[in-house]
């Protein structure tokens, strides 16, 4: 039953493909009346043929065998095709569902786990698409087929019948042992995979810092853990599914022993003809063969049982809104938080906690407070990223938790700390949530990041490669990406997170100019402690420990919080 709930999200994508299941079904129960052919064709050879010396019998044999030959190639192809055609429509659609659902997860889901854990759910589609169409998908419809053989050797070779019905328990009770054993042994072994791929996933990501440090040592002894764990795990798993394996090898020889043991005192009590015994060792190979490959394939439907369960688990996670109940034009930009309270973790204490405030439309408000006061996460809480605890958070009036991500994406520029850019050329970047935006807008929203002039400098201009995550700018260029990535599409609000941090004393002193310009029509909430950026700002609000300390306007707070600092002024770009 607990199983019920992660399987559920594979019957709508399952649903459209039973046609071509039943098609599959169909040729198949053809390609194994078909497999009936041989032994026949070695029956009556045998016991004709050879015997009375019938020529004209066995050319009409042979000519009825290549027959058969022929039409179970041609169905066998067509049957491959047929699945392959499922393999890409399942790629395609659980491909597809994840995409979009990894996208509707809230921050805090996607931050839950590391981001190897994500990877490997895109690898378990791969692992649901080979259970339904590769080769144990064959296995499963040849299965049923057992009994049709099994009926067969009854009517041509009944004194040795009975043996199968001994013989075939024997290998369900192996292929059934070996579910019980590998199913546990192959998620270990995903699991220490999954650790492994973790570590490696974090060395390469800050593989400048590791090799700096010359970390190498330090990291060996972790990787070496991890390396041998999975190591051993799949030494493990891989020495329990050969003794299964194997066993399965001996049990098929036995069988061709005891089959043939048993056929030869039926033989000789005239009870069996030469022809049948060989016919009835021949198709109980193709009895025994499914199963037997039951035994080693037991391994991928245990995987594919946990692989879509996993993402049958992330399919019925929460997701943020996809709909909006009400259309709002752009808002004005008023924002408005009620007693806001958040913890990252229920049991962890609060990082923001009971905070009230109004932004009024327009202006240009700092936040500053000591490392860990929560500005940051007053930031995302205004974005909308994550939900509050307790409170709410207002634009223009209304909960934004009622608003979609992409509508508040496109009414909220936001210039995380991180200045994180995406392989693809500068002008890519800049436009990355906006790809609708002209040429016009990009330079436009790069002069005002203070951007412009510098990448005309470069030989290639906006078309500038940025490389991986943005490595082949300078940070200082990183920084102002992001700024104009913001500005695009002119939102009605911005929220900037230490947006000088990477900035020289001039790009500083532009950047306070243009923020100036912009809060006349922009509310602007930044993170900063830039004496130049504070000095143009309307409001200050300083956080302690997630509380509200101070708020009002720049000077008074300013002045409270840095009596006898001079804050330089830079007003020549006018100030709201
Ligand atoms: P600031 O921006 O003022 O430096 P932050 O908002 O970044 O502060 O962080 C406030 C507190 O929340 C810190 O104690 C930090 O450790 C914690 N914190 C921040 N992000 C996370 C996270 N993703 N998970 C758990 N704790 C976090």
């Amino acid at each position: 039953m607990r199983q019920a709930r992660p399987r559920k999200w594979l019957r709508p994508v399952l649903k459209p493909l039973r046609p071509a299941f039943r098609e599959v079904l169909a040729m198949s129960l053809f390609v194994n009346l078909l497999a009936l052919a041989a032994p026949v064709f070695v029956l009556q050879v045998y016991d004709r043929v050879v015997f009375f010396a019938g020529l004209t019998t066995l050319q009409g044999l042979v000519i009825g065998m290549a027959i058969a030959l022929l039409f179970d190639f041609v169905l066998r192809q067509a049957r491959s095709r047929m699945l392959q055609r499922v393999a890409l429509r399942i790629d395609v659609e659980v491909g597809r569902k994840l995409f979009d659902k990894l996208f509707a997860l809230p921050l805090r889901a996607l931050e839950s786990k590391p981001s190897a854990y994500w990877q490997a759910l895109f690898r378990d589609i791969e692992v649901v698409r080979n259970v339904f169409s590769g080769a144990s998908a064959i296995l499963l419809t040849d299965l049923p087929f057992a009994l049709v053989f099994v009926s067969f050797i009854f009517v041509i070779a009944l004194p040795i019948a009975w043996l199968l019905i001994i013989v075939l328990p024997l290998f369900l009770l192996l292929a059934w042992r070996s579910a019980a054993v590998l199913g546990p042994a192959s998620a270990e072994e995903r699991n220490a995979g999954f650790a492994r791929d973790a570590l490696v996933a974090e060395m390469i990501a800050g593989r400048a810092t590791a090799k700096a440090l010359a970390l190498g040592d330090s990291l060996r002894p972790a990787w070496e853990d991890r390396h041998a764990e999975t190591i051993e795990r799949a030494l493990t798993r891989g020495g329990r599914a050969d003794s299964y394996v194997n066993l399965g090898t001996m049990l098929t020889v036995f069988t061709t022993v005891l089959l043939t043991s048993v056929g030869a005192l039926a033989i000789i009590d005239q009870r069996l003809s030469i022809g049948a015994l060989i016919a009835t060792n021949m198709l109980a190979g193709r009895i025994i063969s499914p199963f037997q490959q039951l035994v080693s394939m037991w391994r991928n439907y245990a995987t594919a049982r946990q692989a879509i369960a996993r993402l049958g688990e992330m399919f019925a996670a929460d997701e943020d809104r996809r709909d909006s109940e009400i259309e709002l034009d752009r808002p004005q930009g008023d924002l408005r938080l009620e007693n806001v309270s958040f913890r990252y973790a229920e049991d962890a204490a609060p990082v923001i906690e009971g905070v009230k405030l109004h932004i009024k439309p327009g202006g240009l408000h700092a936040v500053v407070g000591p490392n860990g006061s929560g500005k940051t996460t007053l930031l995302k809480l205004i974005n909308g990223l994550y939900p509050p605890t307790t409170g709410r958070a207002l634009l223009d009036g209304a909960d934004i938790a009622q608003f979609t991500r992409k509508e508040l994406a496109r009414w909220i520029g936001y210039a995380p700390q991180e200045a994180f850019l995406f392989a693809g050329s500068i002008r890519d970047n800049i436009a990355k949530g906006r790809p609708e935006a002209t040429d016009q807008e990009i330079m436009t929203a790069a002069a005002a990041a203070g951007l412009h002039q510098h990448v005309i400098d470069l030989p290639d201009g906006y078309a500038t490669e940025v490389g991986e995550a943005g490595m082949r700018l300078s940070g200082g260029l990183r920084q102002r990406i992001v700024i104009a990535r913001a500005l695009i599409g002119r939102p009605p609000i911005l929220l900037l997170d230490e947006p000088s941090a990477n900035l020289d004393r001039q790009a500083e002193e532009a950047l306070a100019k243009t923020l100036s310009t912009l809060a006349r029509d922009h509310t602007i909430i930044m993170v900063s402690h830039s004496p130049v950026l504070l000095s143009v700002c309307n409001n200050v609000l300083a956080l302690d420990k997630g509380k509200v300390v101070m708020a009002g306007p720049a000077d008074e707070v300013l002045l409270r919080l840095f009596p006898g600092r001079v804050l330089e002024p830079v007003r020549e770009g006018g100030q709201a």
